[in-house]
C-alpha cells in the first residue's frame, strides 16, 4: 500500500520568539519533512488558540526567526485563532456522539472533590479530574467542556481499553491509562477557548499532518490526542519527539523560565546548537550544505526509507 505524501508541521505557540529548545523543535521536523523526500511536505502553524498568553509581535518574530535560519514553509502559516468554528464543530461532533460533556466544577470543587474521595491532590501533580459533572449537568453560558474517556453504557462506541499504547519513533514504546492519569480532560474552556488538545488534533487532521515531530516535554499529550482522533474518526499521525534543552537547572528551557530569544544574525551558529541537541554533527557550512548534510544524517537515525 502506498504511503500517504508526508505532510510535518513545526506548531510554536507565539508567546515570545524563538528560544534554543524551540529552534532545535523546528529542525528536527524540517529535517524530518526534507528527509521524506522532495513530495513531502513542511507546514508551520501558529497555535495562538490560548489568546492570553500569546505576546505582540512574536509571531512576526517566529517567521523571520524561522526565514533567517532557512526553515521555510511550504504554504502560507495559518493561525489557530481563525479557526473557532471548526472546533466548535468537533465539540458538537463529540457531544453528541455522547464524548463531551458541560462541567461547572471550579478549580476549588475538583481539588476538594479529590480530597473527599481519598484521593488529595498533591503538589506539582496532574489534578485527575474525578468525574464529578459527568453524570450530566445543565450547560450554562460560562461551563467549560470535557471529554468523555470512556463512552456510555449502551452507546453505539464500543468501550476503550484502559491503557493507550503507541510507538515513538524515538522513545519506542509508551503507554499511558488516560482515566487515571489525567480523567476526563478539557475540550473548551470556562472563558470560552478551546483547548490545546482539541485544537492540534482538529488541526493536523484538517491539514493532512502524517508525522508530528516536536518536543520530549509534549510526549504526555500524545494518549488524550490519539483518543480524540478516535472519538472523531480521524487518522492517526506518527509521533516522534525530540530531546529537550535544559537550562543550568536541568529544567526544560522555555519562554515561561526567561529563555533567550535566539540571535539569527548567526544562523549557522544557531542551527549549530539546535543540531547537537539532536545528535547530529556540528557543520562549518555554508548554511544550505549544512542543512542538506543534516537531512542526510537525520535519514540514517529515524530511516524513513527510500523517498
Ligand atoms: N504549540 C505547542 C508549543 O509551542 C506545540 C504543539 C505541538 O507541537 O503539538 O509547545
Amino acid at each position: 500500500m502506498g504511503r500517504t505524501t508526508y505532510v510535518g508541521r513545526f506548531a510554536p505557540s507565539p508567546t515570545g520568539p524563538l528560544h534554543a529548545g524551540s529552534v532545535a523543535t523546528a529542525l528536527a521536523s524540517w529535517l524530518d519533512a526534507r528527509a521524506h523526500g522532495s513530495a513531502a511536505r513542511w507546514l508551520v502553524r501558529i497555535e495562538d488558540v490560548d489568546r492570553p498568553r500569546c505576546v505582540a509581535g512574536a509571531t512576526e518574530a517566529i517567521l523571520d526567526q524561522l526565514q533567517a535560519l532557512q526553515l521555510l514553509p511550504d504554504e502560507l502559516p495559518i493561525h489557530q485563532s481563525a479557526r473557532t468554528a471548526r472546533y466548535e464543530q468537533a465539540l458538537q461532533t463529540l457531544s453528541q456522539a455522547g464524548r463531551a460533556y458541560p462541567c461547572n466544577c471550579s478549580r476549588q470543587d475538583v481539588l476538594q472533590a479529590l480530597a473527599r474521595a481519598g484521593r488529595p491532590h498533591q503538589r506539582h501533580a496532574e489534578i485527575v479530574y474525578p468525574g464529578t459533572c459527568r453524570i450530566g449537568v445543565a450547560a450554562r453560558a460560562r461551563s467549560a467542556w470535557r471529554f468523555r474517556i470512556q463512552p456510555q453504557a449502551g452507546s453505539a462506541t464500543a468501550a476503550v481499553s484502559p491503557v493507550l499504547d503507541w510507538i515513538d519513533r524515538r522513545l519506542g514504546r509508551q503507554s499511558q491509562d488516560v482515566s487515571t492519569a489525567i480523567g476526563d480532560f478539557v475540550l473548551k474552556r470556562a472563558d470560552g477557548l478551546f483547548s490545546y488538545q482539541l485544537a492540534v488534533v482538529v488541526d493536523d487532521a484538517d491539514q493532512g499532518v502524517t508525522d508530528i515531530v516536536r518536543g520530549e516535554d509534549l510526549c504526555d499529550n500524545t494518549a488524550r490526542q490519539i483518543l480524540l482522533q478516535q472519538a472523531l474518526g480521524l487518522p492517526r499521525p506518527s509521533y516522534l519527539h525530540t530531546p529537550l534543552v535544559r537550562a543550568p537547572n536541568g529544567e526544560k528551557l522555555s519562554k515561561q523560565s526567561g529563555a533567550e530569544p535566539v540571535d539569527t544574525t548567526e544562523p549557522l551558529a544557531v542551527l549549530n546548537a539546535a543540531a547537537a541537541v539532536l545528535g547530529l554533527q556540528r557543520h562549518a557550512g555554508p548554511l544550505p550544505d549544512a542543512l542538506a548534510a543534516w537531512v542526510r544524517a537525520w535519514a540514517c537515525l529515524y530511516n524513513p526509507g527510500p523517498p
